[in-house]
Formats: structure tokens, C-alpha cells, sequence
């Protein structure tokens, strides 16, 4: 049966300022890639945040298609909603166990990531008061400072059974600067997670996020847990980005407008051309997740949209519904009413324009808009 590429939870493109087109294929891709990297390691995936941005059921289809088994959602309540999509799948809680949620997590088969002695109690009592034996990670921290149970308090847990009722099946910490391969907390983490892991000698264990697993076979152990790799953004700032792109976000132009360097352009009067020219304005703006700093200011010369091979300034500040591009160079039929201005995608990085607006690509993923159509490509093999 013939199926829209265009999901119905959003607009058509017709009537949306914003167009969104998701690749299934390079995230898909991707996955492979960094299982591939990280082999012999099992490669799970971070779904949390709506699949960063992307939609949850397309996401995980696509991965679980790709060979996925094992997902991380933050949230009980994005657990329930990978359950219903993929009942055959490992999930995992990063969030951990919530109050009075119990019964829901038993329901949905969802592994808590417990961090705490009292989720670790909890778990455990209500595992006694159903008369089973319940699934769990162990989260110990190891110099994040966020969730995870401190080295002294895994001790306590460690060579007794923990607690009756809580089969823990995954050890996991989490690293804070991956991101920057030189920085020394990397090597540090990874001595007090050896620590760790002679406390639980049987259980698996999993450090790695998409920094970690780039970050080589020492940070791999048993799973990874990778989540903005696999969606295209950049997970260490140095060198180039190996991941292929998966989102691309074009805009719709409005007006196309002739404007002299007398004049200025958009709030605050702050955005000028030095010659004579045109500017285009696009029907995308921060209600739709396009982070205001992204504009020019005062701090910032602001991003770049992209159209047949010319790079088009930001003029001036983004609005809600709004930006301005410079699009003097482009010969004229080539934007007009009606054109689509690639604003991220293959052609404009979604970090640049992250860095723009002095933020992560992870960031600008989560944040976009229900107000752009969508489009998937790519594999979806529902
Ligand atoms: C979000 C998260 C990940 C994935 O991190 P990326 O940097 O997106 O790869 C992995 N582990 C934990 C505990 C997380 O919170």
C-alpha cells in the first residue's frame, strides 16, 4: 500500500514555512558505521529526546531494521512509547527509576539505569512485593558528577547480592569530555571505571557515548551507547565530522527584496549590506527551534543558508517567523517566492549553525520545530 513520505503528525509542505527531510538510509548508515568501529562491542542506541529531534518511531524502526537490539531513552514515558513501536527490544532508562512508576516499568519491560541506593531499594522492594526477580543497570559515577552511584556506595553494593529482588545485567558511567579527546578527566574516568568494573567483575559494562566510541578501543568495553553520531552531529571538536548527515532543513522564501547599504534590515537595525544588493526573506525563525543567536549581532557575524552552490549570510537578527539571507550573489531566477533555501544539511553543517548561536548541534536537533513539514528517505521498513 502506498504510504506518504510525509508524516500526517505535521503540516504539509505546502502549508509549512519549513521543510524538514530526514535520511533513514544515513542514519542506518551511521549506526553500521560506528558498530563497525567499535567491534567486537555490542552497539546499542540513545533514542532519548524524540531520537534527538528526529522522531522516535522512525528512529528506532530504522535502527532495530539496521540490526539495533539494545535502546536508551531517558524517560519512562519515552520507554512506554519504544515499547509499543519495537516489542522485541532491550530498553534502558538513563533517567532511572521514578516513584510510583514501578508497575509501569514492569509492564513495558523497561531496565531502570538505577544510580542511587534508595532507586536500588525501591526497585528491590518492589520486586519482593510482585515475587520476582527484576532486570537493572547500575549507573556509578565516575568524575561527572550527575547520576550514578558514588565508588564508596558501589562498594556497599558490590560481592553480596545487592539487593533481593534487583538482577543487575549492564554496568554503566557516563564521560563528561569526550567531546575533547585531550582533556585528562577522559583518562581519569577511565581508571575509576576499571575500579567499578572489579567491583561487578560479571556484568557488562558500557561507557561509551558517539565521543567515547570515536575516542578509540580503550573507552569501548562491552556495549556503546551512541546517540548525536548517529544523527549526523559532531561528537568531538576536533577534526572533521565522519558521520553522514541525516536532517536537512530548508526554508521557504517569502520575498525576495533589493537593499541598498543605507538601509538596514530586520529588529534592532543591526543587519547591513555593504554594497548594493538583494536579500531574501525565509519563513523559518526561532519559534521554530532556528535559535535566535544564530543571527548577526554584535557578538556574532551569524550563520549561513545555502542555495545551488552560493553561501548566504544571515542578515541580521532572527525573528520568530523570520530570517533574512544575502543572497546578492545568486543570479536571480535562482531565488525567487517560492525557492527553498537550504538552512542545515549536506551543505551547511548543523554545528556551524549550532556554533553560530553559541550552542551544540544537539541542541538545534531537539529543538526542532512541529511547525516544519517532514519529510523521511531513505529505508523505513515498516
Ligand atoms: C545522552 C547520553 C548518551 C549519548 O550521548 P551522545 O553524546 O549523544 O552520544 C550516552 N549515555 C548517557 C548516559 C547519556 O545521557
Amino acid at each position: 500500500m502506498f504510504r506518504s513520505p510525509f508524516s500526517p503528525a505535521y503540516p504539509r509542505e505546502q502549508h509549512a514555512g519549513g521543510r524538514l527531510t530526514v535520511d533513514l538510509a544515513a542514519l542506518a548508515g551511521n549506526w553500521r558505521k560506528l558498530r563497525d568501529l567499535g567491534q567486537p562491542a555490542q552497539c546499542a542506541a540513545v533514542v532519548k529526546g524524540d531520537g534527538y529531534g528526529i522522531g522516535l518511531d522512525h528512529a528506532a524502526n530504522t535502527l532495530w531494521n539496521a540490526g539495533c537490539g539494545t535502546f536508551f531513552v531517558a524517560l519512562p514515558e519515552e520507554g512506554m512509547r519504544l515499547r509499543e513501536v519495537l516489542p522485541g527490544a532491550t530498553i534502558y532508562v538513563l533517567n532511572g527509576l521514578f516513584r510510583g512508576a514501578e508497575a509501569d516499568y514492569r509492564e513495558a519491560k523497561l531496565i531502570p539505569v538505577l544510580g542511587s541506593p534508595g532507586e536500588i531499594e525501591d526497585w528491590g522492594r518492589f520486586a519482593r512485593s510482585v515475587e520476582r526477580e527484576l532486570p537493572a543497570a547500575l549507573h556509578v559515577d565516575t568524575g561527572m558528577n550527575r547520576l550514578g552511584l558514588t565508588l564508596a556506595e558501589a562498594e556497599s553494593f558490590a560481592g553480596v547480592e545487592m539487593e533481593p529482588g534487583v538482577a543487575p545485567q549492564l554496568l554503566i558511567s557516563h564521560l563528561a569530555c569526550a567531546d575533547a579527546p585531550g582533556h585528562p578527566l577522559n583518562r581519569r574516568q577511565l581508571e575509576a571505571f576499571a575500579e567499578a568494573r572489579a567491583l561487578f567483575p560479571d556484568l557488562p559494562a558500557s561507557l561509551a557515548n558517539s565521543a567515547g566510541v570515536l575516542s578509540g578501543p580503550d573507552y569501548h568495553f562491552d556495549l556503546l551507547r551512541p546517540g548525536i553520531a548517529l544523527y549526523g552531529g559532531r561528537a568531538q571538536n576536533d577534526g572533521n565530522n565522519p558521520m553522514a548527515p541525516v536532517v536537512t532543513l530548508e526554508a521557504r522564501v517569502l520575498q525576495v527584496r533589493d537593499v541598498t547599504p543605507e538601509e538596514s534590515v530586520g529588529y534592532g537595525a543591526v543587519g547591513c549590506l555593504d554594497k548594493p544588493g538583494r536579500v531574501a526573506i525565509v519563513s523559518v525563525g526561532y519559534a521554530d527551534g532556528l535559535l535566535r543567536g544564530a543571527g548577526e549581532s554584535e557578538l556574532s557575524a551569524g550563520a549561513a543558508g545555502w542555495i545551488a552552490g552560493h553561501r548566504l549570510p544571515y542578515v541580521g537578527r532572527v525573528s520568530m517567523d523570520l530570517i533574512a539571507l544575502d543572497v546578492t550573489s545568486v543570479p536571480e531566477q535562482v531565488v525567487e517566492r517560492g525557492s527553498w533555501i537550504e538552512l542545515f544539511g549536506s551543505h551547511i553543517a548543523i554545528d556551524e549553525v549550532a556554533g553560530a548561536a553559541g550552542t551544540i548541534g544537539y541542541e538545534l536537533l531537539t529543538d526542532l520545530s512541529r511547525r516544519y513539514a517532514r519529510r523521511y528517505v531513505g529505508l523505513d521498513l515498516r
